[in-house]
């Protein structure tokens, strides 16, 4: 306890001029992921998907006009931006690029953010040679993991990520069913492996689920930093149906038996 009482003085000493709510601090010492290269990746949409932004205009979302779109790119301005529809478990594709030249520091540096539901943030941070808590470094899902690795691109290049989402469930009652999974490549490399999210993402006090409906917008944080966005589409998730319309094949070459 009374490491963590020193922690947290130290942290309130170091920011004496801090007027926002407390921050909350997670007490975990994360070892620091990986630095790695990653290989090429690839951004061509599937049929199936809808594309939320393909370089002309932000029309599909709530605040677009307070964004800037030049030269195919969507560029975070006043405000956060969220889509018009709705979404729950789905494939998320998104390209986002730090400012070039790298400017400030730590949580100062390309933050932005990719939030599911509008509550559960995917961190998006210029972690090109830039140190900040790993529980808040690109990929990380924030104030609660850190990315397996790190697979960041230097702000001259394009980075990836390709979300798989499963949305939490609460009953009639609003009591959690299921948490929400998060699946996630960054630069075509694995970085999150169905996590398992502890509630939401704020900044201020620890993860909680709050009850909402089964789907919710994607939004993306205006945090100061002119981020650059492209090629953004999504493809809602329904897993493969089907019936049991007659046995299993039974072993030893039984016949099948028909049940229907
Ligand atoms: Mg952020």
């Amino acid at each position: 306890m009374k490491k963590f009482a020193i922690a947290a003085s130290v942290v309130l000493m170091a920011m004496p001029s801090v007027t926002r709510a407390a921050e909350y601090l997670n007490g975990i010492e994360w070892k620091p992921p990986a630095i790695i290269t990653p290989g090429k990746t690839n951004a061509g949409a599937p049929s199936d998907a809808i594309i939320l932004f393909n370089g002309t205009n932000l029309d599909g979302w709530k605040n677009g006009e307070n964004w800037t779109v030049k030269d195919g790119i969507a560029y975070s301005g006043k405000g956060k931006i969220t889509t018009l529809e709705s979404f729950g478990d789905c494939q998320l594709h998104i390209e986002w690029k730090a400012p070039e030249p790298a400017k400030g520091s730590g949580q100062g540096r390309g933050n932005s953010g990719v939030f599911l539901m509008d509550r559960y943030e995917i961190q998006v941070l210029d972690s090109y040679e830039n140190e900040t808590y790993h529980d808040g470094q690109a990929g990380a899902i924030y104030k609660q993991t850190p990315p397996a690795v790190n697979a960041m691109r230097p702000p001259s290049e394009w980075n990836t990520y390709d979300i798989f989402w499963t949305a939490p469930r609460f009953d009639e009652e609003g009591k959690l069913v299921s948490p929400a999974y998060i699946t996630a490549m960054h630069n075509g490399v694995l970085i999150l492996n169905h996590f398992e999210l502890k509630g939401d993402t704020p900044f201020n006090r620890p993860p909680a689920y709050n009850p909402h409906p089964p789907t919710g917008p994607i939004s993306l944080q205006d945090h100061g930093n002119p981020v650059g966005f492209r090629n953004i589409w999504i493809r809602p998730f329904q897993a493969a149906t089907g019936e049991q319309v007659r046995d299993p094949f039974l072993r030893n070459g039984a016949k099948e038996t028909p049940i229907k």
